[in-house]
């Protein structure tokens, strides 16, 4: 099937035009029309090749909410006119002990990417939810919960479980101190989802700039890392910290505001990171760890609660031709808190 979409065409030109081929169904396939495509940091990271795997042109897009056009004749749970979500994979080998777990973005042979990745079958190169068509196997569609905002539930497709993934891990619950540093897509999810899990919730963002938003979010405070009395005052203060700063930067003043076994989970930063200090670390018994996205069943246990919950993120909505200049913004930390593209701006663009 044609299909048309926004790409990157080389690192450091804009995002422009992309006319290209949809699989045909496969009998446990899904066919779906992107109603709203969520922007990622990722995606920007993707199509400036800040991670080196990327291939041209490349379409970005990891948070989809589509309709359903057609299904494969083996395809079971679906069916034309239902509502559905995709986020960061679109296949894994489901045959591991992770896949076998539910836990498919951890598969052994590796997951296969909605975009910069490869068909496990074609081995062609796959492509991202900025664009109007997308062909995906069943087990990969998420089911969006009756009621729940269509445009709203698309970065819970990536924000959402990047974050809930990691709460849900270390066993956040009533009574635990979250700390969340920086305030963007995946921050201002983290706050939501920890609130709703019963947690105590602090934003650490660069400065105060945040902070009536941060308390309009449901965080109890918010603390500026740029403050270094603020900071030493906040000692042993958490029992897990959700890193999401997007850039190589230095976890030494965070460190120290973990409790004895309390985690610093990296979600943001995808390479090297600035020279550490193991001191606070060996001598609080702390722990640093990371974090990929959730399985496919936590994705759908995540929707669940959020539509149980009602929530949902804060988004800006954008027209297709707009992404150039919200990843500009994106850059600048100036989103409150997620860009969403409505994909019929596309289908105008193209009539
Ligand atoms: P985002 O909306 O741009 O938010 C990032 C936030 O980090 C900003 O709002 C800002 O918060 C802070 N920040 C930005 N630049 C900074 C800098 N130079 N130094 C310190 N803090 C800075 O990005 P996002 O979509 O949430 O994504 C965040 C990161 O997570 C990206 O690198 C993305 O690739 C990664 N990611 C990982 C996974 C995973 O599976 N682990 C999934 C999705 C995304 P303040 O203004 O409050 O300081
Ligand atoms: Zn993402």
């Amino acid at each position: 099937m044609k299909t048309t979409g926004y790409a990157a065409y080389t690192p450091d030109s804009p995002l422009a035009l992309f006319q290209f081929e949809r699989r045909s169904l496969r009998p446990n396939d899904v066919a779906m029309e992107i109603l709203y495509s969520g922007v990622c940091h990722s995606d920007l990271h993707t199509a400036r090749n800040d991670w080196g795997w990327s291939y041209y042109p490349i379409v970005p897009g990891h948070e989809i909410v589509g309709r359903v056009t057609a299904v494969g004749a083996q395809v079971s749970k679906y069916q034309v006119g239902d509502h559905v979500a995709v986020g960061c994979m679109v296949d894994s080998c489901m045959a591991c002990d992770q896949c076998g777990r539910g836990e498919e973005q951890l598969c052994r042979a590796g997951n296969t990417g909605t975009y910069a990745g490869r068909d496990r079958i074609s081995g062609e190169n796959t492509q991202g939810g900025y664009s109007k068509h997308l062909v995906v196997r069943e087990e990969f569609c998420l089911r969006v919960p009756a009621g729940l905002d269509l445009a709203r539930a698309a970065p819970l497709l990536c924000a959402g479980i990047t974050t809930y993934s990691p709460l849900r891990t270390w066993n956040v619950g009533a009574g635990s101190r979250v700390g969340v540093i920086g305030l963007g897509g995946l921050g201002h999810m983290a706050v939501k989802l920890a609130v709703g899990l019963g947690a105590e919730v602090t934003v650490l963002s660069r400065s105060t700039d945040k902070e009536a938003d941060a308390l309009a979010l449901g965080a109890h405070r918010l603390l500026a890392s740029s403050d270094p009395q603020a900071m030493a005052q906040a000692a042993n203060a958490f029992d897990l910290i959700i890193d999401t700063v997007p850039v190589k930067h230095a976890v030494d003043p965070y460190l120290p505001l973990l409790d004895v076994d309390g985690t610093l989970v990296i979600v943001g930063q995808v390479g090297p990171m600035q020279e550490m200090n193991t001191v606070p670390l060996l001598l609080g018994r702390r722990r640093i760890a990371g974090s990929p996205i959730g399985g496919i069943r936590e994705t759908q246990e995540m929707l669940d609660f959020c539509a149980q919950k009602n929530i949902l993120p804060d988004c800006e909505m954008i027209r297709m031709d707009q992404i150039n200049e919200a990843f500009d913004r994106m850059e600048k930390a100036d989103v409150r808190y997620r860009f969403v593209i409505d994909m019929a701006s596309l289908a105008a663009e193209t009539a």
